[in-house]
């Protein structure tokens, strides 16, 4: 048997099979159920979430020769074809690469003939990529469905689709599938397919797969072919302790050990600022449900040991940084610059940099018992400890 990836494998076949999206496979199953199928509908959410797996499984569903309960029979000849791609009745358009005006109007075109089948499936993905004219063209059709046909337009940037599109359309959004769902989802397909892994790779899968099922999947594929896990971002709470306790040295240290081994300061950078980020969220009382146990815990850790305006600023700056890098000639460079402003925030005249200063200058006076601050705080006297 050649080998397929896990991703593929385990791709949902019926709706039962999606994980995390509860909400939105209910309420095509009873629509399919009961016959009462919209002709177009909008799938937005991050990308391996579920979206085009979900139309596919509407597709078959409509089409299969004996449904149960709205679910696909996946025996019958219909369904066997659909999922071989050979069938008739599913079409599917990459907005992304096939964006233009040309490519819209041929699939009216044939959307508007006949059908073997009940119902004929069009899957447009990344609908926002549509170019204006392409765009006008759809909604023409949307306008005036032909009797047999179901859209289904799938979208990451739903904003970006017309509104008088999203208008004509039924959304359902999908959403990140949560780290506890995610894990039991890993375990069971390890499980299945006569795997043993322990709880230091599937923590690592789901923290690396981000609440994307495909993304997880394909981490576990790289685990499998690598023979352990090879953790590209090692070196990341090295890093971050340095930047909480304000010592550029050590963050350039952290840095210089973790390319010394290999790893992308792109990818540190990228890893550096989503920590930032959910340790601003957690500070705002948002659930991180999307992670492991273990890295909530490193961030509750880091909410305690960083200001909430050291945390802005965090993010603020390693968002410019990570799109230097990418013109960047030597993207290390560009990290550590970023890294020594926000370790030494002295070197960083900007107002985020100041508010950080301040927010640290009352801390300050407030643990030395002095009184808090108030009214202008923005010239500290020469003496104090910024
Ligand atoms: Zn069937």
């Amino acid at each position: 048997m050649t080998w397929q990836s896990l991703y593929r494998r385990y791709r949902p076949r019926r709706f039962v099979d999606v994980r995390g999206q509860d909400h939105v496979v209910t309420a095509l199953r009873n629509a399919v159920r009961d016959a009462r199928v919209s002709h177009a509908y909008l799938f937005s959410g991050p990308r391996g979430t579920g979206k085009t797996t979900c139309a596919r499984i509407v597709a078959k569903a409509l089409n299969c020769e004996r449904p149960v309960d709205g679910e696909p029979c996946l025996e019958c000849d219909s369904c066997v074809a659909i999922e071989a791609g050979a069938s008739y009745d599913l079409h599917e358009l990459d907005a992304a690469s096939n964006n233009g005006v040309d490519a819209v109007r041929d699939l009216i075109t044939r959307a508007a003939m006949g059908t073997p089948g009940r119902a004929k499936v069009y899957i447009l993905d990344e609908v926002h990529m549509l170019s204006t004219p392409a765009s006008n063209a759809l909604l023409k059709t949307l306008e005036e469905p032909p009797e047999h046909v179901v859209f289904v337009l799938a979208t990451t940037d739903p904003q970006k689709v017309l509104s008088t599109i999203r208008s004509r359309t039924q959304h359902y959004e999908f959403d990140l599938i949560g780290a506890d769902v995610m894990a039991a989802h890993v375990r069971w397909v390890a499980a299945d397919a006569g795997l043993e892994i322990d709880g230091t790779v599937v923590d690592h899968v789901v923290r690396v797969g981000g609440g994307s099922a495909r993304d997880t999947l394909s981490a576990l594929d790289q685990v499998l072919a690598a023979g352990g896990i090879i953790d590209r971002a090692g070196g990341l709470d090295d890093l971050v302790a340095a930047l909480v306790g304000r010592d550029p040295g050590a963050a350039l240290g952290a840095v210089h050990e973790a390319v010394r081994s290999g790893r992308d300061p792109r990818v540190l950078a990228e890893r550096l600022v989503a920590r930032m980020r959910d340790a601003f969220l957690a500070s705002v009382g948002v659930p991180l449900d999307h992670l492991p146990d273990a890295d909530r815990a490193r961030v509750a850790h880091l909410v305690d040991g960083a200001e909430r305006p050291f945390l802005t600023r965090a993010i603020e700056v390693l968002g410019a940084t990570l799109v230097d890098m990418r013109q960047a000639a030597d993207a290390r460079i560009t990290l550590e610059a970023a890294l020594v402003r926000l370790a030494d925030p002295t070197a960083d005249t900007s107002t985020s940099a100041l508010l950080d200063r301040i927010e640290r200058l009352e801390r300050a006076l407030a643990a030395g018992g002095g009184a808090p601050p108030s009214g202008d705080t923005t010239t500290p006297g020469p003496t104090a400890a910024v």
